[in-house]
């Protein structure tokens, strides 16, 4: 069994000690969680508003999701587009991916006003595709992005692949034909189930260097206006109609707002003194998950990369939706003694975290799961090394899925002094930015247009 051992930490370097909270204090706005979304939320309100922000971490800055993911920055719902278009119709579904996808510069202006030193890559990524379902869901998806005048991605389908003929002609316009070969050697795989390949803009950086480094600007920058308490575990929100009172250690924080950007996996309760209960519906929220990262070294040969991987559904997990997939990051590995090679992250195996169970970061990685993402890789990377390249890292995270797939920004609707940037699920690098942005817009009263994102009233029901 071997340790958590995310490479994101391991390049923290962190010298700071913990501090938490000593006194009672008051602020304009408390954010409980200090993860990307809190700290880009605690970005945007100091930056765009002239309001004092305390901001409330149980553990360390950006040591929960934020610290133990991929690192890999896109912008897709873990869901097709085609159910979210089901769900809240055409405008309002593709508004919501384009604004995820508002984040890419979001976080170019947050990187260039902090003048943040965090390398961030970006390239084209890709994801290989096996089966016909996958490559008519996605081009389904295109389509939408096309109607709605999104960028398409660019998609091309093996010229000998025998269900070529059966695609729609309604998608004939959206995807070219070339040899397999040149497919594979996008996808980086000699593994010949491929038959089509799609491309989009994607991304990587250290998503919790990105946070520390923030936080250190933030503090800087906003001294009389911001303070944030690590080892600070909220235990009650009380809400009041205009202000809200938070316990945390032995103190008090009183706000005018409350903003949880917990992710999901919050330890506290809820109480509202001024409507409905919110506290039932609220932790029946996000359903949790944990996912399983390995990373590899490899010489410093080849460039920044993501590539997703959907197998054959009938090999791969006997996964009848055809959507589990593998994803690895490529980038310059540069943890102190280890800048003259790449670091390959590669990740998809995932588990339920049954209801009520607590997720602990101090559980040890499985050795079960590390053969699986071996195996993996030496069936789908041509450019996995032959002798088994040194492994230092295995990890894994907290993921939080609300019902619906899609991430929590805005007011509650039973007491809109609490608001939400959470539930994050496996991608929220890019929503959890954005999410900052519209709290901010929120807090400031800007008028918004109903969006995908926007907590539902169903929790006022009893
Ligand atoms: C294995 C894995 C791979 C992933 N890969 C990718 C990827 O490649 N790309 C991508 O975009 N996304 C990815 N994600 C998701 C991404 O990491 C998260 O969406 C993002 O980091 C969410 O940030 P957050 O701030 O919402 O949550 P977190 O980073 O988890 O922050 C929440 C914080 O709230 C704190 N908190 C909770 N309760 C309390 C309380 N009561 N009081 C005070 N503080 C509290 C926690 O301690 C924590 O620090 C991955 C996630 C995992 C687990």
């Amino acid at each position: 069994m071997i340790p958590n051992h995310s490479p994101w930490i391991a390049q923290l370097n962190r010298t700071r000690p913990v501090v938490p909270i000593t006194k009672d204090t008051s602020a304009d706005v408390v954010i409980v969680g200090g993860g990307i979304a809190g700290v880009t939320t605690a970005y945007f309100i100091l930056r765009d508003r002239d309001k004092k922000v305390v901001m409330l971490e149980a553990d360390k800055i950006a040591h929960g999701a934020t610290g133990h993911n991929a690192g890999q920055i896109t912008s897709y719902f873990e869901r097709p587009l085609s159910e979210i278009v089901a769900k809240f119709g055409f405008e309002m579904a593709l508004e919501g991916q384009r604004l995820v996808e508002s984040a890419w510069i979001l976080l170019d202006q947050i990187v260039a006003e902090a003048k943040l030193q965090t390398s961030l890559y970006r390239f084209a990524g890709y994801a290989g595709l096996s089966s016909f379902k996958q490559v008519t869901k996605h081009l389904k998806d295109n389509r939408l992005r096309v109607d709605y005048g999104l960028i398409p991605e660019s998609f091309v389908v093996a010229d000998h692949w025998n269900r070529r003929e059966d695609i729609p002609k309604e998608f004939g316009d959206l995807y070219t034909v070339a040899p397999q070969k040149d497919i594979l050697e996008l996808l980086e795989t000699n593994n010949q189930d491929y038959i089509a390949a799609l491309s989009t803009q994607k991304g990587c950086m250290n998503s919790a260097l990105f946070s520390e480094e923030l936080i250190g600007y933030l503090v800087a920058t906003h001294k009389e206006r911001f303070s944030f308490y690590e080892g600070s575990p909220v235990k009650t929100v009380r809400l009041k109609s205009d202000t809200a009172t938070l316990d945390v250690l032995a103190h008090k924080v009183e706000a005018k707002r409350v903003i949880l950007c917990t992710k999901g996996f919050e330890n506290f309760s809820i109480i509202n003194e001024a409507g409905s209960d919110i506290d039932t519906k609220f932790h029946h929220l996000v359903a949790g998950r944990i996912g399983y990262m390995s990373g590899h070294l490899e010489p410093l040969k080849n460039p920044p990369v993501a590539i997703s991987y959907f197998p054959r559904t009938d090999q791969k997990n006997n996964d009848p939706t055809g959507e589990s997939y593998y994803y690895l990051t490529r980038r310059p590995q540069e943890h102190e003694g280890m800048g003259s090679c790449n670091l390959v992250c590669t990740g998809g195996p995932d588990k339920v975290l049954p209801n009520g169970a607590e997720y602990s970061r101090k559980e040890l990685c499985s050795e079960n799961i590390r053969i699986e993402i071996n195996e993996f890789l030496e069936d789908n990377y041509c450019k996995y090394p032959k002798e088994e390249p040194e492994s230092p890292f295995c990890w894994h995270g907290p993921m939080g899925y609300t019902p619906n797939g899609i991430r929590r920004i805005g007011p509650e609707p039973c007491n809109p002094v609490l608001m939400y940037n959470l539930g994050c699920n496996g991608v929220g690098i890019l929503p959890s930015v954005y999410g900052g942005k519209r709290v901010s817009q929120h807090i400031n009263d800007e008028k918004l247009e109903q969006s995908i994102f926007d907590p539902q009233d169903q929790r006022c029901e009893v």
